[in-house]
C-alpha cells in the first residue's frame, strides 16, 4: 500500500511540467516590473505569463532570464527588458485576427509573445545564425504561426503585407519608408528611432488614409538598426 501511494506521488511529482519552476517567477514579474508600470492590457499580460523566457537566453544566463533587463544573446545582440517587450506588445492593440511583422526577431522572444496573441506573425532577422537557431527555437516550441525569414528588415515583407502592426526591434536613425507603406490604413508601427546606443525614444506611427501621425512615448535604449549589403 505505501509503496503504491509513494510510486503514485513519484508518478504525480514528475508530470509537474519543467515550466511550472519558472511559472511563479513570470507571475511575479507580471506584477512587479510590468503592471506596477502601468501595463494593463490583458492579453499582453496573459501572453508574458505564458512564454519561457528562460528558453529564449543562452545556457548560463538562464538565472537571470527573468531580471528586469535586457541580457546579451551573442552576436552583439540583446534580448529586451520584459517590461519593454510587454510595452511594445501593449502600444500596438494586438488582436487575434491580425497580421503583424517584426523587424529584428534576436532570440525570438517577442516574436512569441506576439503569437500568444495574434494570429500570424512574420518575422525578420538580419544575422544568419540569430535567425537560424530562432526559427528552430520558435519551431520546437510549438509556434506554428510564426513565420521567419532571412533578411534586411528595412524593406519589410512585400509578399505578406499589408500589416495591421510592425514592431521595430532595433534603433533606426529613421523610419523606412518600405514600412510605412506596408502598414494596413489604421494600423500601427512602433520604433525606436535615434542614435547608436544614444538618446532614442520609442514613436508610436499610426496610418490613417495618407495621414501619418507620430507619437513620441518613452526613452530606451536599443541595439542599433542594420543594413545588408
Ligand atoms: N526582438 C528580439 C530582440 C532583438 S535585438 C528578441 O525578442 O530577442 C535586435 C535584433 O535586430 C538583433 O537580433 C539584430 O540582429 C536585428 N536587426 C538589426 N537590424 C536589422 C535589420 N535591418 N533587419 C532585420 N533584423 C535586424
Amino acid at each position: 500500500m505505501t509503496i503504491v501511494i509513494f510510486s503514485t506521488l513519484l508518478l504525480v511529482i514528475n508530470c509537474v511540467p519543467q515550466e511550472d519552476k519558472y511559472g511563479k517567477t513570470r507571475d511575479e514579474i507580471v506584477t512587479e516590473q510590468i503592471e506596477n508600470r502601468g501595463i494593463t492590457n490583458q492579453p499582453t499580460l496573459d501572453a508574458i505569463r505564458k512564454v519561457p523566457r528562460h528558453k529564449f537566453v543562452p545556457p548560463d544566463l538562464i538565472e537571470n532570464a527573468y531580471d528586469d533587463r535586457p541580457l546579451p544573446i551573442g552576436y552583439g545582440q540583446t534580448i529586451s527588458q520584459p517590461y519593454i517587450v510587454a510595452y511594445m506588445t501593449e502600444a500596438i492593440d494586438p488582436k487575434p485576427v491580425q497580421k503583424v511583422l517584426e523587424i529584428g526577431t534576436g532570440s525570438g522572444y517577442q516574436a512569441a509573445v506576439l503569437a500568444e496573441i495574434i494570429d500570424s506573425v512574420f518575422t525578420i532577422e538580419i544575422i544568419t545564425e540569430l535567425y537560424s537557431s530562432s526559427q528552430k527555437r520558435l519551431n520546437d516550441l510549438g509556434y506554428k504561426n510564426v513565420l521567419c525569414k532571412n533578411a534586411d528588415g528595412y524593406y519589410g515583407w512585400e509578399k505578406y503585407a499589408p500589416f495591421d502592426a510592425i514592431v521595430v526591434t532595433a534603433a533606426a536613425e529613421y523610419i523606412p519608408p518600405p514600412l510605412i507603406k506596408q502598414l494596413k490604413d489604421g494600423g500601427k508601427m512602433i520604433i525606436p528611432v535615434g542614435s547608436p546606443f544614444l538618446n532614442q525614444a520609442l514613436i508610436l506611427i499610426e496610418k490613417s488614409g495618407e495621414a501619418i501621425t507620430t507619437t513620441s512615448l518613452l526613452p530606451v535604449r536599443f541595439v542599433p538598426f542594420r543594413r545588408g549589403d
